[in-house]
Order: C-alpha cells, then structure tokens, then sequence
C-alpha cells in the first residue's frame, strides 16, 4: 500500500494516543451533572482555598503583574517561594533547592509530569509505573515513545474492611521483589506517586529506602510525583529525594491545586538538581513556555502561610476521610485504609459486584452518587475491576448525604 491509499483509512489520531479516549475524571464529571448526582468522582474540593489568597490573585491581575508572560522558569517570587517550602517541610532532611537553578515552575504538576518524560525518555525506554496509576502517566509515557511497566500495588490483607473501622483495614503495598524483577536493561525510571492516588497508600520510610537502594543500584532516575505531600494522615511525608544517593537522580514534582484547594489555577512545580530542571525546563519551554501570571504571586503568598494552615487542611480532611470510609463501610462496602491523598478505595464484592465500571456506570441512576472505577488506571484490568474510588475532599453535609444515598441503595 502506498502512503497514499493509507490516508482515507487512517486513523486521526496516532498511534500512541490511540488508547487514550476521555479521561475518566472528565467523564464521570459529565456523568455527574448530566444525573444532578453528588461528584465523588473527580478529586477537587468544592470549597475554595483561603481567601487571603484568592485576594492576592486579584491584587496581582490588578496591579498588572504576571498579565504578560512571565518568565520562564517562574516569576522569582515564587521560585523562592518553592525552594522555601521545601527548606521548611524538607530542609532537616536535606533539601533546599536554589530557586534559580533548582526550581522550575509549571502548568499544574500535569505539565511537569509531561515535560519530565518527555525530556528524560527516549523512544523504547521502558518506565516503571505503579499501578493502579494516575491517569496522565500512562498518556505521558506513551507521548514520549516510552514502554509502561505497571508494578500493582496489592491489598495487604488480601481484603478490606467490611465492619466499622472508619479507618478500614487493608491497604495498598508495594511488593519490592516485583519492582526488582521490572527492572531491566532498558528500564530508564520508576514513576513514583507519594502519597499514591487513587489507594490513599502512603510508602513506608523502608519502602521508600529500599525504592532508592535499588534505584541506585541499577542507576535508574526517579519522578516523584508529591501533589499530596501535605495529605499524610498517619505517619509522615519523606520526599524519595532525601535519600543517599537520590538528589542527583530525583525529578520532585508538586502543585498548589491540591494542598491550596485551587485546582483550576494548575500551578505547579518540579524541583532537581540544575541538570534535571535544565532538561525538563527544555521540553517545558515548548508546552506551555509560561502560564498563570498572576496566579503564580499569589500561590507564592499561599506557600508562606503558617503551620496552622497546613494542619488544618490535614485535619478538616482527616475529619471527611473518617466520616466518607465509616459511612462506606456501614453500606456494606470493603474499605481500605487510605494514610494519605484524599480519596478512599473500596472493593464492592461485599456489595455482591463484581464489576467497578458497571457499577460505576449505575451508581448515579441508584442512588445519586458518582465514583470512579480504579480498574481504568490498571494494565491489569482483572486486578483492578472490583475497585471503586470515592473522593472525600467535599463538605462534610455533602458527603453525609452522600453516604446515605448511598445506604438506601444498598439497604
Ligand atoms: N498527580 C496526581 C497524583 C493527581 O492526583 C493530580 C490531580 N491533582 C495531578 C497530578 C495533577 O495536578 P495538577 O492539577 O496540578 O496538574
Ligand atoms: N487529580 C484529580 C483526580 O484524581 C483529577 C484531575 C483531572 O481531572 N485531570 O481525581
């Protein structure tokens, strides 16, 4: 066949998006309103960050500050602002980025996720994945030619909470044998998601060592992708740049969306060695170049805010992460712990399901309710099918409604 006659048949799209069809999160939202149902699904707060910050971006858009481009790597402010957070979070382990070689601000930590792998992968490198993964990761990889190589996370105690606990019981592990046997020759990095969304699984400071022995070992870079760095109920955050032998090979990845409750402002940032932030900065320059002027003043404000913000962040969702597992599980749901992020994952087989996506698909026209199906961030589709994601980084009213909706259609 000539190049030709391949044209009228040829698919639009190419081949390494051809999986890729509506992110599930853009669906589910559309499911939402299309039925009035309560939006468990997508993982953005439906209350505002503080308006002390709000009102900074409007100062800025006033006063005409980041209206035009600003410059590339980030406006000053907030590049110091970045290195600050992480000498203040991170600095005893540390980390203490310079702001002018070692940050580098994005659009959103979506766009750091594709600048990092575009800038690191070459075509055929293989790039390791934990699954269930984040949806972009996968379109990511497969944008930069790039082989995923899914590691599944499992539940530990091979099932969830059916009884009580507001906590559930199992959660999500990392097998480290499995991880060392996806290493090969052409394995160029492992794609980490601490804390991991959709499980709510927090690593271990052992889990995390032997992640960075073995990177290290095998001379493997690692993304570290910390968008809910912040969101650690039990336990702590360590960065996996923190660790021997790390720094020089670790892209850190953040974003204000979710530790500022502003998903829709997609400031984000990575934070390397001048030679990393150097080669992501050049895939970058040619996404975006630049985004969000003035909202990048104002999420420089945000980062200074005391402690106490950050501790009542944590606790207001510690609070609707107890309410939404208790609720789950008294309406028949297995429950898993989820130490961090704010989403909690259920296995509905104690519901008698067996199918995440139909249930999905069904649970607006039940009860009311949207979710999200885990098995789409799965290679392997069986492992994920009995798992449903549900979101509690909503009002407390909103999600008690939610689970007794929830209740009666399972009652
Ligand atoms: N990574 C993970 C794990 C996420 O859950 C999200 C959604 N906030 C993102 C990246 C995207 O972050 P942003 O909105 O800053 O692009
Ligand atoms: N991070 C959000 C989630 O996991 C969704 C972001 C998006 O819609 N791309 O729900």
């Amino acid at each position: 066949m000539t190049a030709d006659q391949r044209v009228p048949g040829r698919p639009l799209l190419n081949r390494r998006l051809a999986e890729f069809g509506t992110t599930i999160f853009a669906e589910m939202s559309a499911l939402a309103v299309r039925t009035g149902a309560i939006n468990l699904g997508q993982g953005f707060p439906d209350t505002d960050g503080p308006e002390e910050v709000r009102e900074a971006a409007v100062r800025a858009l006033r006063d005409g500050r980041g209206n035009q481009y600003p410059p590339g790597p980030g406006i000053p402010e907030l590049r110091s602002a970045i290195a600050e957070h992480q000498r203040r979070w991170y600095g005893q382990l540390g980390l203490a980025p310079d702001p002018d070689t070692e940050v580098l601000v994005t659009a959103g930590a979506t766009e750091a996720i594709a600048a990092t792998l575009l800038a690191l992968v070459e075509p055929g490198d293989e790039v390791i994945a934990l699954e269930p993964y984040y949806d972009s990761y996968a379109a990511s990889i497969a944008m930069a030619g790039g082989t995923r190589v899914p590691v599944t996370l499992r539940p530990d105690t091979g099932s969830s909470s059916q009884a009580g606990g507001a906590e559930g019981e199992g959660t999500f592990r990392l097998d480290l044998d499995e991880l060392r046997d996806a290493v090969t020759d052409r394995t160029r990095l492992i794609l980490l998601n601490i804390p991991h969304n959709p499980t709510g699984t927090v690593l271990s400071r052992e889990e995390l060592a032997a992640v960075a022995e073995l990177c290290v070992e095998r001379d493997l870079l690692a993304v570290t992708d910390e968008v809910y760095e912040h969101l650690v109920f039990e336990g702590e955050h360590i960065p996996i740049a923190s660790f021997p032998g790390m720094k020089e090979r670790t892209v850190t990845i953040s974003s204000a969306g979710k530790t500022f409750s502003f998903t829709g402002w997609k400031v984000g940032w990575v934070t390397a060695t001048p030679e990393l932030v150097g080669a992501v900065r050049s895939a970058k320059q040619y996404l975006t170049y630049v985004s969000a002027g003035p909202f990048q003043y104002a999420v420089a404000e945000a980062l200074a805010l005391p402690d106490s913000y950050y501790t009542k962040l944590r606790e207001d969702l510690r609070a609707q992460r107890d309410l939404l597992a208790r609720g789950l599980s008294e309406a028949g749901f297995g429950v898993f712990r989820a130490p961090g992020t704010y989403f909690v994952t259920t296995d509905i087989r104690p519901l008698g399901e067996t199918s995440g996506i139909d249930f999905c698909l069904a649970l607006p026209e039940r009860c009311g309710v949207v979710a999200v199906p885990t098995q789409v961030f799965y290679d392997h589709q069986a492992a994920g099918a009995p798992f449903v994601r549900f979101a509690f980084c909503k009002q407390q009213n909103v999600l008690a409604d939610a689970v007794s909706r929830l209740k009666g259609a399972a009652g």
